[in-house]
């Protein structure tokens, strides 16, 4: 009997372990069993155009109301929050480079970005439950009314024009304060409200992102591009101000400023209506470039009279034409070829057709911290971006249920942590 008992004691040591280990792996496997049913009851699937929306339940009628590079946007009621959003699905933002660290970018950004003229993030989910399985990122955000490329076929008054311009400017010193040059702002990453409040949607190339040829199937706008971006030279913040000065023009003459139907038309038509840059510009290009530029014929190009002629604008009162020539002086100071002559953004702020509109708060707001030095120097492999998205994903998942009010952006101050 003793002999029996201490082979049975033998036997439970021995496999005690493998009990352990079993046992383990029958909880883990009902975990996820139950996240997995948990999940499955916290979100839904809808059809929207070609693609499939799996969303929490508190997101209720969803609506397409827009589509980029990255994917289709859907407005939808929170109701959490008790107000309406925006939806944004990154369909495996991972899949190759040029998705996974704009995707990267944008969503680190944005979680560092507090401004009223960025747009915030809500929230950020993904249904996959593991890092395995791991393919969508949806990004909440607030919703506006309509983007930009709407509102240029308004007629609008000195009043909202300068206003919307006056917002531009306010985002992108904000941006710059943080060390983000935008460099591909248009009219479609630019959303409004009804009541002219303006946000910038996206954060631009990345400063390592090439802009040549062949980078990407989807059609990219360049008519916003300034020259140093379409040359490929060395640019500096008021790179920026160059595309601002393309869409306010945009919004005024209510057609695009300079349709170049590629790279090298893009060029064409800026010389077209400015005229030829000076010599003192055509050094600063490299050689080869220099040869094409040089090569180009010669154009004197229009003054700014020209090419914005008083009967664009509201021209009705003493006080409109005053501020059509304010605006004529301002995009003329804008719309300058060589960078170095260009208006800065401080200085565009200070220009009389916007500093009417000054608020420190809103100019002077302290730059956002932004934590992954390398962001924009990153390289990696489809599945090192799958897990640097899926963390960052993770992360805010975290934040929202420490005590952060589920739905609302974290502190920044915990985000910069
Ligand atoms: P994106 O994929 O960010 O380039 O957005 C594509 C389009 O969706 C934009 O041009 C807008 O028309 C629309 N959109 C994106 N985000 C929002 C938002 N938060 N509110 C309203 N419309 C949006």
């Amino acid at each position: 009997c003793s002999q029996m008992s201490i082979s049975a004691l033998c036997l439970i040591w021995a496999l005690s372990p493998l009990v352990t280990f079993l046992d383990a792996q029958k909880a883990v496997i009902e975990d996820f069993a139950m996240n997995k049913n948990k999940r499955e009851r916290e979100f839904y699937s809808l059809d929207v155009g070609d693609s499939t929306f799996t969303v929490l339940k508190r997101y209720q009628n969803l609506r397409p109301i827009g589509s980029g590079a990255q994917g289709i946007v859907c407005s939808a009621y929170d109701q959490n929050l008790e107000r309406n959003v925006a939806i944004k699905k990154l369909s495996r933002p991972f899949q190759n480079q040029t998705h996974a660290k704009r995707a990267y970018r944008e969503l680190v950004l944005m979680k560092c970005v507090n401004h009223k003229n960025i747009i915030g993030l809500l929230n950020v989910f993904t249904p996959q439950k593991s890092l395995e399985e791991f393919q969508d990122v949806y990004l909440v955000m607030e919703l506006m009314d309509a983007n930009l490329c709407q509102v240029i076929q308004m007629e609008l008054d000195h009043e909202r024009l300068s206003y919307l311009l006056y917002q531009m400017l306010c985002g992108i010193k904000h941006l710059h304060a943080a060390g983000i040059i935008h460099r591909d702002l248009k009219p479609s990453n630019i959303v409004v409200k009804s009541d002219c409040t303006l946000k910038i949607l996206d954060f631009g190339l990345a400063r390592t992102a090439a802009t040549g040829l062949l980078m990407t199937p989807y059609v990219v706008t360049r008519y916003y591009r300034a020259p140093e971006v379409i040359l490929g030279m060395g640019y500096q913040a008021n790179v920026d101000v160059w595309s601002v000065g393309c869409i306010v023009a945009e919004m005024i003459r209510g057609s695009v400023l300079f349709p170049g139907t590629d790279h090298i038309d893009q060029w064409n038509k800026v010389i077209e209506q400015l005229g030829t840059p000076s010599q003192e510009f055509l050094m600063k290009l490299n050689q080869s470039v220099r040869t094409y530029v040089e090569n180009r014929p010669r154009y004197a190009g229009y003054s700014f009279e020209k090419l914005f002629p008083d009967v664009l604008f509201p021209a009705d009162s003493e006080h409109n034409k005053l501020k059509a020539s304010q605006a004529r002086d301002l995009l003329s100071k804008m719309l300058v070829i060589d960078a170095s002559k260009r208006i800065s953004v401080d200085e565009a702020l200070q220009h009389p057709y916007i500093n009417v509109w000054y608020d420190p708060a809103e100019v002077e707001a302290p730059p956002p911290k932004i934590t992954d030095k390398q962001l924009d120097e990153r390289e990696h492999t489809v599945e090192e971006w799958k897990d640097l998205i899926y963390k960052e994903v993770c992360e805010w998942e975290e934040w929202t249920k420490n005590g952060v009010i589920r739905g609302q952006p974290p502190p920044l101050a915990q985000v910069q942590q």
